[in-house]
């Protein structure tokens, strides 16, 4: 069984760290893909059909429309369990193969695909019953480069899209720079910004994106970097170029891409009352019903009405911080007062309940009892590294950092991980 191949794993560290300088100084950057032949011969008549599973089949409906008699069934149902840990089939993600001697013959082998990654293979043996055996399909990981640049009037999503970086990885990366940034402020024509992220491939086809590897942006407030680790406990994270944990316990800006409309401050005329008074939190605009995000892990400790603030749901983290979320047009399901949330579970919906000029997110971040300007509080970490980490990381970004560096010299060329 071959497993990808993690390039931040810390046991493969040194051999990572000494295959890129090798791949580096051979400037080992392939050119293009290879196409490799397909390993399985088939047999000549064989004849295979693909179903993708569609909502409403199950694997004993399926089966039983291939042929299978009901005893199979019952058999294939009870393997798949118990060898495979599959017990319902998920439609439109799993597809199954059946495979026939030829097109009159019944089926002697079922191919259980739920990923890209992974097939389970049930066989029919020559007593009839069914041997069942996973399969880790190999990853062929390469790390690509996009660059882009912020144009008159853009947003860090369309200079994304324009330097073809893929949405996935796209929307990775705004929740990673969402961190340090403020978009709405820190966001300006003529600042420039890289990706590093996984491609994967199998027999020189490109299946999916993987992970985002390395991010920099270049930000009115500084630079801004981050690159993926793993640490020797296993962990992995995203830390700056100094070893600093970059994911914050608590995030900026809980709804990605959404315009400020009112910022923090400690005196400001009210557009409602008319009167001046201070804005304790940031007002992002959004739709109705645009679902809200908890900014961080924590308990609910309010979730309630009031006329200012309309529906609203306060959340207690760890450590010293609160954050509440105002003018909610409804809350989410299961969140009440004492539920636990994780960061980025919807909380609620945008509404512009209370006093409110029209629909967006009032935030708030309550620091020790008294408000802070959630756009430049200092948020603390969640993790950091140890010295012995520290060490390993400084040398593996310098490493990364010299293949980006080549990559940007020539963005159509990548890294084999
Ligand atoms: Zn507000």
């Amino acid at each position: 069984m071959k497993k990808a191949k993690d390039i931040i794993n810390t046991t493969n560290l040194t051999r990572m760290v000494m295959a890129l300088a090798v791949l580096l100084s051979l400037v080992a950057i392939f050119l293009v893909a290879t196409h490799r032949t397909p390993s399985a011969m088939r047999r000549a008549n064989e004849c295979k059909s693909v179903v993708m599973v569609a909502s409403g089949d199950t694997l004993s409906k399926l089966l039983l429309e291939q042929g299978l008699s009901h005893n199979d069934v019952n058999t294939i149902a009870k393997v798949l369990k118990s060898d495979a840990e599959i017990s319902t089939l998920r439609a439109d993600r799993d597809k199954l193969e059946f495979v026939r001697e030829n097109d009159d013959a019944p089926v002697t082998k079922i191919v259980v695909i739920p990923s890209p990654w992974r097939q389970v293979e049930l066989t029919c043996n020559d007593e009839g019953a069914w041997d069942c055996k996973t399969v880790d399909i190999e990853r062929d990981v390469r790390a690509t480069y996009r660059s882009g640049e912020i144009l008159d009037g853009d947003s860090f999503y369309l200079a994304g899209q324009r330097a073809g970086i893929p949405a996935g990885i796209l929307a990775d990366v705004y929740d990673l720079l969402a961190f340090e940034m403020d978009f709405e402020r820190d966001v300006r024509a003529g600042q420039k910004f890289s990706v590093l992220y996984e491609e994967n491939f199998s027999e020189g086809e490109k299946i999916d994106n993987g992970r985002v590897l390395a991010v920099a942006f270049e930000a009115l407030r500084g630079n801004v970097k981050m690159y993926r680790f793993r640490k020797s406990d296993g962990t992995t994270g995203y830390y700056d170029e100094d070893g600093n944990g970059a994911i914050k316990s608590l995030k900026r800006t809980p709804i990605n891409n959404a315009k400020v409309t009112s910022s923090f401050s400690n005196k400001r005329k009210h557009p409602v009352l008319g009167y001046t008074r201070a804005h304790k939190g940031v007002d992002f605009r959004a739709s109705t019903g645009t679902p809200i995000p908890a900014a961080g892990a924590g308990r609910v400790v309010a979730r309630s009405y009031n006329r200012g603030h309309g529906n609203y749901v306060k959340i207690r983290h760890n450590g010293s911080y609160e954050t509440l979320y105002a003018h909610m047009s409804k809350f989410a399901k299961g969140v009440n007062v004492g539920t636990t949330v994780r960061q980025g579970q919807t909380i609620g919906y945008v509404g512009s309940t209370g006093i409110s000029t029209g629909p967006h997110l009032h935030y708030e971040i309550i620091k020790d009892g008294k408000h802070v300007n959630p756009m430049t509080v200092k948020l603390p970490a969640i993790s950091n590294l140890d010295k012995a980490d520290k060490k390993k990381f400084v040398e593996y970004r310098k490493i990364l950092d010299e293949g980006i560096e080549k990559l940007s010299e020539n963005p159509s060329l990548f890294i084999q991980l």
